[in-house]
């Protein structure tokens, strides 16, 4: 007997989920998968859900599922329904189990784990695959003693094969003796994490199951229980598969923590990266249309489909993620950048002062770490600390040179930055100096390092008191 998936036909909405473990925060992987699901729906005008798969109860926490419902929200994701939790489900799971039980399609098994553990040993010994070995499929419930606690294991087919028509990775085929009669209900009557994503994609209405590629193998462990209940009840249709290769190191490795592989929340709060990038990334790491890097959010729900993405593992590369995002901080309103850098100076930073420097503190920067770095200079307190470098710039002639830049400037009336800029290079000429000579002093004295935007835009930013007192505190 061979079996293909099939495109559920018929079905007009396209209905997209993102089921997330809460074992660990949003890593990037996990976020990949939610911006492809929803920007699959959002293309073909569909929902998108999100799922909390929490049934492991000891390894789920509410911190991680806080983490994920906000790295969502951050990444700009939203979704059709409340999230729902998976944990909340087991009667319907169990249910299910009985359905498919009682028609047949699974049986109980009294097998003992001591009995299983054997056979598996036995299986080891003579190296033959770790399998349940169908014991209790064709016997005779009735020949376990009374109360004995049983699990319910799917019958699934033994001949024959099962292929998918995946989206990414086209046809795929396996033969169905490789999958075992597996448990859908424990002896405890809970339902296996295999029967819960079934049972929950169907009643959530999924057209489109899109997840990492790791989950390939499971597909063909969950298409028996889809096709039995489907003969049983009907509407039960095979959804669309598209499983997403995984993301690898830099080089070239599954991706770890190693690369990077930390929470969404990580790329926000250590690395300083705005939302915006982070989606344009994700979207361009396994997705692609012609060479293009930059693609807004409008953009890629116009144009994602399933073709565009590839085969083949892609690799995380945190340079291409500040290159972005570099362009992301050059494109974005100048207040909120000033908010949220004010929010790593903490309380010394002047939101103000902040936008109004934004333009020139943002050109280089790739991410807002370096724009507050960039911004600290504004709200130094005299005497202003100096690094080593800048502190060198002052040695030698460097205090004397000071003293006349203070003198003229003091003359300037025009505090902007076109007249500063002519003053000072009228003043270089009359001395013989390049206009460097005179500005690398001032650099030091103005932001007490030896980097800093163009001199004349910290002048101007920095005011005519404050930078002259500045200059003055330095000069000889
Ligand atoms: N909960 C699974 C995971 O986090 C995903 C299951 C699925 O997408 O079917 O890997």
């Amino acid at each position: 007997m061979a079996s293909e998936s099939s495109n559920p036909g018929g079905q007009s909405e396209v209905v997209t989920r993102f089921a997330p473990s809460p074992t660990g925060f949003l890593h990037i992987g996990g976020a990949r998968t939610a911006l492809f699901n929803w920007l699959f729906a959002r293309h073909h005008g569909g929902r998108t859900l999100l799922r909390i798969e929490d049934t492991d109860r000891k390894r789920s926490t509410q911190e991680a599922i806080d983490a994920i419902i906000e790295g969502l929200d951050w990444l700009g994701l939203d979704y059709d329904a409340p999230p729902l939790f998976q944990s909340d489900r087991a009667e319907r799971h169990a249910e299910v189990a009985w359905a498919l039980l009682n028609a047949g399609h699974a049986y109980k098994c009294f097998a003992t784990p001591e009995e299983l553990e054997a056979m598996r040993e036995e299986q080891r010994a003579n190296k033959k695959p770790l399998r349940y070995d169908g014991r209790w499929r064709d016997r005779d419930p009735a020949e376990a003693p009374e109360g004995t606690p049983f699990t319910i294991r799917l019958k699934t087919p033994n001949e024959g094969e099962t292929t998918i028509h995946d989206r990414v990775q086209d046809v795929v085929t396996v033969k169905n003796d490789e999958i075992d009669d597996y448990i859908i209900l424990r002896a405890d009557g809970t339902p296996t994490y295999m029967l819960a994503v079934v049972v929950d994609d169907h009643d959530m209405g999924v057209t489109h199951v899109i997840r990492g590629d790791d989950h390939l193998n499971n597909a063909f462990r969950q298409l028996p229980i889809i096709r039995a209940m489907n003969a049983i009840e009907g509407n039960w249709p095979d959804p669309v598969y598209a499983h997403i290769p995984l993301i690898h190191g830099s080089d070239g490795a599954k991706l770890s923590k190693r690369h990077g592989a930390l929470g969404v929340e990580a790329y926000r709060d250590e690395f300083g990266i705005l939302p915006e990038a982070l989606f344009n990334y994700l979207l361009r790491l396994g997705w692609g249309h012609g060479d293009r890097e930059e693609i807004t959010k409008q953009e890629a729900v116009e144009l994602f489909d399933l073709d565009g993405v590839g085969k083949s593992p892609s690799r995380f590369d945190i340079k291409k993620l500040e290159n972005l995002n570099g362009h992301y901080l050059r494109e974005a309103d100048d207040a909120r950048l000033a908010a949220l850098v004010a929010a790593r100076i903490g309380e010394t930073a002047d939101l103000a002062l902040l936008e109004k420097a934004m333009p020139v503190l943002k050109v280089r920067a790739k991410n807002l770490n370096e724009v507050a770095e960039g911004a600290a200079f504004l709200f130094a307190k005299r005497p202003l600390e100096m690094t080593e470098k800048a502190a060198q710039l002052l040695d030698g002639d460097g205090r004397t040179i000071l003293r006349k830049i203070c003198d003229r400037l003091a003359g300037e009336n025009d505090w902007t930055s076109e007249a500063l800029e002519a003053t000072t290079k009228a003043l270089a000429e009359e001395q013989g100096l390049g206009l460097g000579k005179l500005a690398q002093p001032m650099r030091a004295a103005l932001t007490g390092t030896t980097t800093s935007p163009g001199i004349f835009d910290v002048l101007v930013l920095l005011g005519r008191d404050e930078a002259l007192a500045r200059l003055d505190a330095q000069a000889a």
